[in-house]
């Protein structure tokens, strides 16, 4: 593999992108042909993966470089239709590389499925019968999915708890499975079907279901970083004001739903990116994460930034339930999703959902810096501008001249950007 400076990655034309990363080696023969020509899901595989087919849908494949994670550098696929997103998680890992970058610690991996039961007169005695049948019952699950057990995992423990909901009592069945490179979603629903007769018969209750569950708190994964508040800026006394606001902004969004809300979208700004890119199923991902943000019993946000003993430094950390996969589901139907892990140097999985928390990190460490500072409005209207400008129809050619002309107005929407491409259109502009 080549060892290239990635500084200017941003600056290259399209072309010189692709031979940029045709040079550093990542990308196999196959997948740097892939990423050239640009292919894209084949209609007739579509058409297998889903009901009711009419076409494929494209979005932007993007990369931000130099990505600095437990000392190993990535270049990170991004798949985003929001113009800044990119530019933002590059511009803050680029500053973080210089102060070491990102470290994680991955807690665990094991899936949960869970089967309700209700219906059981005797809590105590159904716990008890169904307690001691636990190794049984651990055998049942994995006879019902031997491949797992045969790559190394299946099912590991289980637990049980009893819950009142409204007028109802229901003894619910937990069960945690090692699912190995998978998500693991069919694999736990096959065991928990399983187990539903012999639960019944133990509890003497019915089963309402058996399913997994997304809040896949036996994956957690912490990303945290140290920086010096010089980071924010080279004035040593705006520099302290800023580091102040940072860790303010994290305060409020742990008090504030409304912050926390919009304080959490932009860490999956980031998070949703990569997971897209990976193949992976972010509805599941977005789900867990969501239901962690409340696990105290109202919605905060993910992340928190907080100062040193010092003052010196400011840290951040975030953790998140992060059951991504590298194998399974729809991963490697895609040609993009098979460039997107030889980019990443085909990580496993405990090796990609580390990288998908820093990422977030990163994310939520742009948009904070932003909002503590210039605001969010002046980068991100650039790149909006740019938006608009090719809604608008311009061409590649004409946006050099467009977009300054675009960043002197003071508001910009698409009637503006129509009427000043006509005026260029008609030599009015030189
Ligand atoms: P799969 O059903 O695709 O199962 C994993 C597959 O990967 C198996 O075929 C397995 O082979 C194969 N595999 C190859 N190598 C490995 C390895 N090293 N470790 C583990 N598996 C390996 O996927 P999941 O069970 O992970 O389910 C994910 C899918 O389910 C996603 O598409 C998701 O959208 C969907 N889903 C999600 C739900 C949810 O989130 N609530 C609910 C229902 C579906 P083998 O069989 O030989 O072991």
């Amino acid at each position: 593999m080549t060892k290239l400076n990635w500084a200017g990655f941003s600056k290259k034309t399209l072309p010189e992108r692709l031979e940029h990363i045709s040079r550093s080696g990542l990308l196999s023969t196959a997948t740097d042909r892939l990423l050239k020509e640009n292919q894209q899901l084949p209609l007739e595989t579509a058409n297998q993966m889903v009901e009711n087919v009419l076409a494929t849908f494209s979005l932007p494949f993007a990369l931000v470089p130099d990505v600095l994670v437990d000392g190993k550098v990535y270049q990170v696929p991004f798949v985003t239709e929001e113009p800044s997103v990119v530019a933002a998680c590059s511009y803050a890992s680029k500053l973080m590389k210089r102060y070491g970058g990102l470290t994680t610690t991955v807690h665990g991996r094991q899936m949960i499925g869970q089967i309700a039961l209700s219906g059981v007169s005797d809590m105590e005695k159904a716990s008890k019968a169904i307690l001691d049948q636990q190794a049984k019952l651990l055998a049942l699950a994995n006879q019902s999915y031997p491949s797992i057990v045969k790559r190394g995992g299946g099912a590991v423990s289980c637990r049980l708890e009893p819950l009142a909901a409204e007028d109802n009592h229901f003894l619910v069945f937990y069960l945690s499975v090692d699912t190995q490179e998978a998500m693991g979603a069919n694999m736990v629903n096959t065991m928990m079907e399983a187990l539903v007769p012999e639960l019944e018969r133990l509890s003497g209750g019915q089963s309402v279901m058996a399913i997994l569950s997304n809040y896949a708190t036996e994956s957690l994964v912490t990303a945290s970083c140290r920086l010096p508040i010089r980071i924010l800026s080279r004035d040593k006394k705006e520099a302290k004001r800023l580091a102040e606001k940072l860790v303010l902004a994290s305060q409020l969004a742990q008090a504030d739903p409304f912050r926390a809300s919009t304080h959490n979208k932009g860490i999956f700004n980031g998070i949703d990116a990569l997971v897209l890119a990976t193949g992976n199923d972010w509805r599941a991902i977005e789900a867990g994460c969501h239901a962690y943000a409340s696990k105290d019993g109202g919605y905060k946000g993910l992340s928190t930034w907080t100062f040193d003993s010092q003052q010196n430094e400011i840290i951040g950390q975030l953790t998140l339930p992060m059951p991504i996969a590298t194998k399974g589901g729809s991963i490697g139907l895609n040609p993009m999703v098979q460039v997107a892990f030889d980019l990443l140097g085909q990580p496993n999985a405990k090796e990609l959902a580390s990288l998908i928390v820093a990422i977030g990190l990163t994310q939520n460490f742009a948009a904070l810096k932003a909002l503590i500072s210039t605001g969010i409005q002046s980068g991100h209207m650039k790149l909006q501008t740019k938006s608009l400008a090719l809604q608008a129809g311009a061409t590649e050619s004409e946006l050099p001249l467009l977009l300054p002309l675009l960043s002197k107005e003071k508001h910009v929407n698409l009637d503006k950007v129509q009427s000043i491409l006509e005026k260029i259109r008609a030599n009015k502009y030189s």
